[in-house]
């Protein structure tokens, strides 16, 4: 089989990194090596920003309509080859290519479409002083912007930075993750086929260190939207210190979802199920520890072990699976590891903790159990620390209090879900748990005017809607005394 070569986009060209070296690209389920990525440095770095910084006048001034007509465009070609695009996804992701189809798809094109709209909407504010004067606010682009995106929803992630930036009248140097680099190469050749100006955005491949960090401490950038872990957000922030650029940071989680008694049973059961495994467990907002009331525990945590061991498990291309791959061999490993220590920790696998693989050309792929473990405290590390996949824990609870005791026992606060009947209650936990997104019977419904981040070691910022147009652009009061 022929290697895939990727090539990096900038100035409006595919160019080869200058350096001429490649990273190996591995396909998940199989464990081959399928491309290669452009081990981009800091020559490549300077190209794109000179290329950025020379379309920022035109772009800036090009009109709102404008730009938006042109996004729109790309989120047309994204519809047009989503068959194409889905399967890219999941052969360099390992996810399930439906779920690829579905969400990942069908977002990327849903988040250019959304922020190409908001941008003709979008309006600043007026304070008038009764007779004394008027506040107008101005809302300008910054200049050029780093998009910085993890590799679990990888089109996805990477356009729901890029739209609002792009829309807002930035131009974007752009890094995916070089763990799962493919859509964002597609993507950029749909850049040219829509006619997007060079240099509006480009996109580099590459390692963190050796691209990520040289592309936020560049001091022609004025922003950086980063989404991915924890430490590296904190390495971001230490990095930049004295340099005053904006930081919107949406970092890691271990997400407490609340399941009370008065639940309604069957479909709870089902989209619990879901918010711990879905993508492998590999979504930021998964929530892995789930608190159970201690009337429905038992009868709850077996429907819940019943339910995950129906999942249909195999290979990501296969248009049934529902389970798929980890994204790579050190992320198996890491999972592995923790499944050791929550056995080390006192813990009880309820189900799952070994590898599997389903044959075929998945033999040698990261496939690993959806894994239920029992037992645990919540200050233990397996409940502690952000896994990042197909691992969940439950434990039990007797009252409001010590559910939300439990669920805000944490270093993260990004998201939570929470399941019952009734309404007061869902009022009253929802206002008091510590974190950026609360679901209510449901989760992962988005709503993308929302405002959506976490709190504590899980970012800083919001994206969604307004907040991201504002974080994009920089305010700027006038404030006009009336004469006479
Ligand atoms: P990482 O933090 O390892 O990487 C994220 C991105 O940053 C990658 O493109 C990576 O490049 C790059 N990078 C690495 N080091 C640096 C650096 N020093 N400076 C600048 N960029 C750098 O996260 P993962 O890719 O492993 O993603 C998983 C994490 O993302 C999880 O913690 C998850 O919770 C979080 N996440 C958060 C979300 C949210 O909205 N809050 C949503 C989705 C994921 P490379 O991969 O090439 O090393």
């Amino acid at each position: 089989m022929s290697l895939i070569t990727i090539e990096n986009y900038i100035d409006g060209e595919l160019q080869k990194p200058l350096s001429g070296n490649y990273l190996d690209n591995y396909e998940p389920a199989t464990g081959q090596v399928y491309g290669l990525i452009p081990e981009s440095g800091e020559g490549d770095l300077e190209q794109a920003v000179e290329a950025a910084q020379a379309a920022f006048a035109d772009w800036s001034n090009t009109p709102a309509e404008q730009r938006a007509k042109t996004m729109n465009r790309l989120a047309d070609l994204i519809e047009r080859d989503q068959d194409q695009l889905a399967k890219a996804e999941a052969i360099d992701n390992g996810k399930p290519i439906a779920l690829a189809k579905q969400v990942d798809i069908y977002r990327a094109a849903a988040n250019l479409r959304f922020f190409a709209q908001a941008i003709t909407q979008f309006s600043s504010e007026s304070h008038a002083m009764e007779n004394l004067a008027i506040n107008y606010t101005l809302r300008d682009p910054l200049g050029v912007v780093a998009c910085i995106s993890p590799w679990n929803l990888p089109l996805y992630l990477f356009t729901w930075k890029i739209a609002p930036a792009l829309a807002a009248g930035n131009t974007v140097i752009a890094k995916p993750s070089e763990v799962t680099p493919m859509t964002a190469y597609l993507f950029s050749k749909l850049c040219i086929e829509a006619g997007l100006p060079p240099g509006v955005l480009n996109v580099l491949h590459g390692t963190g260190p050796a691209i990520g960090g040289p592309l936020t401490t560049h001091e022609q950038v004025k922003a950086i939207s980063f989404t991915g872990g924890s430490s590296t957000g904190t390495a971001i922030k230490q990095a930049t210190a004295t340099q005053h650029k904006k930081l919107s940071l949406e970092l890691g989680g271990k997400n407490p979802t609340l399941v009370f008694a008065d639940c309604d049973f069957e479909p709870t059961v089902k989209a619990v199920a879901r918010a711990a495994f879905a993508n492998q467990g590999q979504i930021c907002l998964c929530g892995s520890r789930i608190l159970i009331e201690a009337s429905i525990y038992d009868r709850f945590t077996a429907a819940l072990v019943t339910e995950v061991e129906q999942l249909k498990t195999g290979d990501p291309l296969d248009q049934d699976t529902q389970f798929g791959a980890l994204v790579s061999a050190a992320h198996r490993d890491k999972v592995l590891s923790y499944i050791d220590l929550a056995q080390k920790e006192g813990g009880t696998l309820l189900t799952g903790g070994q590898t599997f693989h389903p044959g075929g050309r998945c033999a040698e792929g990261y496939f690993v159990q959806p894994t239920i473990i029992a037992g645990l405290d919540n200050q233990c590390r397996t409940n502690q620390e952000e896994i990042f996949g197909p691992v969940c824990t439950v434990q039990s609870f007797a009252s409001d209090a010590e559910a939300v005791a439990l669920a805000n026992d944490s270093d993260y606060g990004l998201a939570s879900s929470i399941w019952s009947q009734d309404v007061s209650r869902c009022h009253r936990v929802a206002k008091q748990l510590q974190v950026g997104i609360v679901w209510v019977n449901c989760w992962l419904l988005r709503d993308l005017r929302t405002p959506f981040g976490g709190m504590k070691a899980s970012g800083s910022g919001r994206e969604g809607g307004l907040e991201a147009l504002r974080f994009f652009t920089e305010a700027k009061n006038v404030c006009i005394q009336f004469g006479g």
